[in-house]
């Protein structure tokens, strides 16, 4: 039988790595939740059902930047898109026309615009319009039973980012356990780390991968991948894993408030810019380590995230995001650790210092790649904090 397991002592070193990650982290990190376009004077209510319509755009295996500042724009021009009683009026063309000038939405956008108006019919018909009433119960797990599979497009991750979306601004005060919405970021850092045992998961692509609309896009990738060591991810994974992870949160005394966004933010500004964890120029080859011995120019000539990584010593495998996106599974690569000689290479003088620079540079980026600046003085001296001598 297929199970997932934790190693308890590494969950404990790695959730309390990312929760004083976090702790340090925060104030030089811009998230998408965090540029909500409302007045300041919205009243709880309407943040809550601006932060559930928001939730719906996180549909799928990333949690991501660009749906966010989409929705926010939408927002900008038509608020009245918030209000569940009137969307709930609305016909679903009204609805797509209205959210379709925003491309960046992509090839869903149908599916959002059901999700919109089916969600908002839902709400005024079971939950007098006010999304802080699905919060309305004693814990996560009577809040999630009474709306699931009653939402169209909202399941248990998405459900568990809107109540902590609400927890971290205070809308909701119960529910001290939530499991971590866990998306592709969260699910990597945790095989990667070690946290996660995925062993018996693990087998290899079969050839019928072949036949997908996907391998004839990705010809190249498709036939890389047949034959490799793979996890194939499905909602099973995603929720044994979140719901795994609630337990240990608790169990060894952190928060979700904590754990949540540190892991995000750490495969995100770390992780994806792990070299190995892109794909070579020619969108097909994986960069195993042997690959990188053979051709040491694909390693490129800048420095990548894993050399200045604060929990590289637990890190063993790395988790390409290429084959996740265009096929669903996560391919494990061993992680090849060329810190040390990296170091030696491009940073003669001084390489503590360099390396905090380094770390300040791969933190602050919001999820579209763009540098939040903060001063840079405090960043290095806040980060120099966290990361060991
Ligand atoms: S060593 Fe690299 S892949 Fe591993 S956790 Fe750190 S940044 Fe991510």
């Amino acid at each position: 039988m297929k199970t997932i397991e934790f190693d308890e002592e590494r969950a404990k070193t790695i959730f309390g790595l990312l929760t004083d990650f976090w702790h340090m982290a925060r104030p030089l990190i811009k998230l998408p939740q965090d540029r909500l376009p409302l007045l300041k004077d919205a009243s709880p209510e309407e943040l809550a059902n601006y932060l559930f319509f928001l939730a719906i755009f996180q549909r799928g295996g990333v949690i991501s930047d660009t749906p966010s500042d989409a929705v926010h724009r939408i927002y900008a021009t038509r608020p009245d898109l918030f209000d569940p009683f009137r969307v709930a009026r609305m016909t679903k063309d009204e609805i797509l026309r209205a959210i379709e000038v925003e491309t960046v939405l992509g090839y869903k956008i149908e599916e959002f615009a059901q999700a919109w108006i089916k969600n908002a019919r839902f709400l005024v018909d079971r939950f007098d319009g006010n999304a802080l009433n699905l919060v309305d119960a004693p814990d996560f797990a009577e809040a999630y039973g009474r709306v699931q599979k009653k939402l169209y497009g909202i399941r248990m991750k998405i459900f568990s980012l809107f109540v902590i979306w609400l927890q971290e601004r205070g809308l909701v005060r119960r529910f001290a356990v939530v499991p971590p919405p866990i998306d592709f970021h969260a699910l990597r850092l945790l095989i990667s780390t070690g946290v996660v045992k995925t062993e018996n998961l693990e087998e290899p692509i079969p050839a019928k991968i072949l036949d997908t609309k996907t391998a004839k896009e990705y010809p190249q990738l498709a036939l890389a991948l047949v034959g490799r060591t793979n996890i194939n991810v499905n909602e099973w994974v995603t929720d044994s894993v979140a719901l795994g992870c609630m337990e240990r949160i608790e169990k060894f005394g952190y928060t979700h408030l904590d754990i949540n966004p540190g892991m995000w933010t750490f495969s995100r500004n770390f992780c994806s810019k792990a070299r190995q964890n892109t794909l070579s120029r020619r969108k097909s080859r994986l960069l195993d380590p042997a690959v990188l011995w053979a051709e040491p120019g694909l390693w490129g000539k800048t420095q990548d995230a894993c050399g200045v990584c604060p929990v590289s010593k637990y890190c063993r495998r790395v988790f390409p995001s290429g084959p996740y996106y265009r096929f669903g599974r996560l391919v494990p690569i061993e992680r090849l650790d060329r810190f040390a000689a990296d170091r030696l290479i491009a940073y003669p003088e001084e390489p503590e210092k360099v390396r905090l620079k380094l770390i300040v540079k791969f933190l602050t980026r919001d999820g579209n790649g763009h540098a939040v600046a903060p001063p840079q003085r405090t960043a290095v001296e806040q980060i120099s904090l966290f990361v060991d001598p």
